[in-house]
């Protein structure tokens, strides 16, 4: 499809950046350029933009980038970045609303001082709520499932709605709510806690992470989604990446981490054609030698370089 161009877009209150390279955004550094990005000011700013863009400029939304391989050619269209109008966090006895954009990190630490418990698994989540909405992110025994109550959404259109626990259609790392659903915040629940208790359980989170996470590394988190325990032995990706000697594999500048196996490094200049190879060298080996179907849990997007 042909460039989009500013000058194709609706005037808005919020920021648009031409060829944005996507590359800085996110977690693995790797990828091509944006033809637009757009940052609204606030939930009418975005709205306003949906309603007046043109339907066949397509749009794609993205938090911080930890769970996103954006391939060498970049994104064709308009990518949406919630930025600080969407990071508000506020904690009303045991009910917790955040802006989409919001830390998970800072949500958990924000319910902590307030005494509510039950958020610090977002502690281990490195990515913006409503990555955590779309992903069904969690940690450590906790999920968003478990305590969300209810998330506001814009369709394509400009329509806003509110989603229920039950309608956000959650299972293990995915949601079934509809792919064009921006969402811009959630209101979770939790349990009266002492802070000093919930922050201790935090702590622990955190360390038990720097141990077994390469988290200090260019990578974008669980690679796979752990398959059905029935489907593998009860064997979690990792291990299976490990039984077939895949652990520290290369491709390009691409690496399985030695650290935990269903990490992927980009040890410096991968592209991101390096990472995708690597990994589907990954799903294609597990499949053929174990016969264990592995499903990505690393969202794609945009064009591979022609
Ligand atoms: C070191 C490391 C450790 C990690 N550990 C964990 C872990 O323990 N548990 C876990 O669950 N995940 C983990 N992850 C993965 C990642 O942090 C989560 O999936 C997170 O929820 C992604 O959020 P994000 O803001 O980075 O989203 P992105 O990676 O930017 O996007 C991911 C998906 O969410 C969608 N999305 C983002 N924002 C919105 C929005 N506002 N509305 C609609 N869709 C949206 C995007 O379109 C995309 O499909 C880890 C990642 C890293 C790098």
């Amino acid at each position: 499809m042909t460039k989009v161009t500013v000058k194709t877009l609706p005037d808005v209150r919020g920021k648009y950046v031409e060829n944005a390279d996507l590359s800085t955004l996110t977690w693995f550094r790797v990828g091509g350029f944006a033809d637009v990005l757009f940052s609204p000011a606030d939930e009418d700013d975005l709205a306003h933009f949906l309603r007046a863009t043109p339907t066949n400029i397509p749009i794609f939304v993205m938090g911080v980038g930890s769970n996103l391989l954006v391939r060498d050619g970049g994104v064709r269209g308009v990518v949406i970045r919630l930025g600080s109008g969407f990071r508000q966090v506020v904690v009303d006895g045991l009910k917790v609303t955040a802006g989409a954009g919001a830390i998970d990190a800072q949500v958990a630490k924000r319910a902590a001082e307030a005494g509510v418990a039950g958020l610090e698994f977002f502690r281990g989540v490195p990515g913006t709520i409503g990555g955590a909405l779309r992903m069904n992110a969690g940690a450590y025994g906790g999920e968003t499932k478990d305590v969300l109550v209810s998330a506001v959404a814009f369709d394509r259109a400009g329509k806003r709605h509110v989603l229920s626990n039950t309608e956000m259609g959650f299972s293990y790392r995915h949601s079934d709510a509809p792919e064009e659903l921006i969402f811009t915040s959630a209101t979770f629940e939790g349990q009266r806690g002492d802070s000093k208790d919930i922050i201790a359980r935090m702590d622990q989170i955190s360390a038990q992470r720097e141990e077994t996470q390469p988290i200090r590394e260019r990578t974008g988190g669980s690679t796979f989604a752990n398959p059905d325990a029935a489907l593998s032995g009860g064997r979690k990706s990792w291990q299976l990446i490990d039984e077939i000697g895949a652990r520290g594999r290369v491709i390009g500048d691409a690496q399985v981490s030695e650290r935990h196996c269903n990490f992927m490094i980009n040890r410096g200049n991968a592209s991101a054609a390096d990472l995708e190879e690597l990994i589907e060298s990954l799903r294609i080996d597990v499949q053929e030698k174990l016969g264990v179907e592995l499903r990505w849990e690393i969202r794609r997007v945009g064009e591979a370089t022609q």
